[in-house]
């Protein structure tokens, strides 16, 4: 059975936080420097097109993936491409509706405004954003008591990008508001590679075509890792090596951090092996899942399980998760002899 030390201190690509410059670094700011989600971009092209000629505000649309996937990045760049400006903000900052008021009516003409985690909006937030969305105004309570009255204000016309990791969390009226939708899918190893060559030259990092594949191999199908581990590497290579990146030096920094040979890292291996030595592979509920591993049962929804779901390790199933023969044969354990179940 394989043994997880649990007081090994558990490198977790997501959080570094020296990547946010990374980020601001590489972030690509146009469309023929965004790699992969072929269809989504070629969509967004013409509506972005499409709204440019017209001479209107592109739809509100909603971007829909799991974390690191490229929602901020697209914004980002369709903002460049309609050659507006883009606020950001998130669901859970916005909690007054003076807030969202306050950002409605710094709006120019045509401008995005970008809310990421939308599905953690408050009810009354997103209340006020349903007219705002719709016909261009809110109305706002002015005083409270029998003084109050509302006032009506009209807003210039912008596009809502909103961006969710849970798109069923979204309330349905939210929903229908939002004329384009678009469902970000974890990318092939290729791409990946394509976006970890691009990262490398950028960042001025030698790096040769077999490591950038092995790190590709490894980041989970997710951009924001592969740009992580892209940087973890390269600390490797500087300190164990001449700094350069091979993929000797390569697998040895990724073994060192715990990212096993497809990309899972600890905590997903934690979880596998938690369903299977405690929970005899399931099915079992999400919440017993995440108090067994000590992970906050929303994460394990959002973050881990479905890339594990995406590669075949777990089964979602009416009665809960079940771990499935892969899973064994990847944690090396014998789903029929081994003594430790059943
Ligand atoms: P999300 O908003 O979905 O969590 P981001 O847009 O912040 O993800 O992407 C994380 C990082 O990954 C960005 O800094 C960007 O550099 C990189 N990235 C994401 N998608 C792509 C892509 N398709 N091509 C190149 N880099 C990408």
């Amino acid at each position: 059975m394989p043994i997880l030390d649990e007081n090994i201190e558990s490198f977790n690509p997501r959080e570094i936080e020296s990547d946010k410059d990374i980020e601001t670094l590489v972030r690509p700011q146009e469309f023929d420097q965004f790699s992969g989600q072929d269809k989504v971009v070629e969509n967004l092209k013409v509506f972005v097109k499409a709204a440019k000629l017209r001479g209107e505000s592109l739809d509100h649309t909603l971007l829909f993936g799991p974390p690191g996937l490229g929602k901020t990045t697209l914004a980002t760049i369709i903002a460049n491409e309609l050659g507006v400006d883009m606020k950001i903000t998130s669901g859970p900052i916005l909690d007054k509706p003076g807030d969202l008021a306050g950002l409605l009516t710094s709006l120019e003409a045509g401008d995005v405004l970008f809310i990421d985690e939308i599905h953690r909006l408050p009810k009354i937030v997103e209340e006020y954003l349903y007219s705002a969305m719709e016909d261009y105004r809110i109305d706002i309570m002015i005083d409270k008591g029998p003084g109050a009255r509302s006032v009506q204000i009209s807003l210039n016309p912008f596009t809502l990008i909103g961006a969710t990791t849970r798109s069923g969390l979204l309330s349905s009226p939210l929903r229908a508001r939002f004329g384009i939708n678009s469902h970000l899918e974890y990318y092939n190893t290729s791409t990946l590679q394509q976006i970890i060559n691009r990262s490398a030259k950028i960042l001025n990092i030698k790096i040769d075509s077999k490591a950038s594949y092995e790190v590709a191999l490894r980041s989970r199908g997710t951009p924001r890792i592969a740009n992580s581990l892209l940087r973890r590497v390269r600390d490797f290579a500087q300190v164990k090596g001449n700094g350069d990146i091979d993929l000797d030096i390569t697998r040895y920094a990724l073994d060192a951090l715990n990212i096993d040979k497809r990309g899972l890292d600890m905590m997903d291996n934690k979880i596998l092996s938690t369903i299977i030595n405690k929970f005899k592979g399931g099915p079992v509920g999400i919440n017993t899942i995440a108090t067994a591993v000590g992970e906050d049962a929303g994460t394990i929804e959002e973050v881990y399980e479905p890339f594990l779901i995406k590669e075949g390790y777990i089964k979602r199933t009416p009665r809960g998760r079940e771990v499935t023969e892969l899973t064994y044969k990847h944690l090396g354990i014998n789903i029929y002899k081994d003594p430790y179940l059943f």
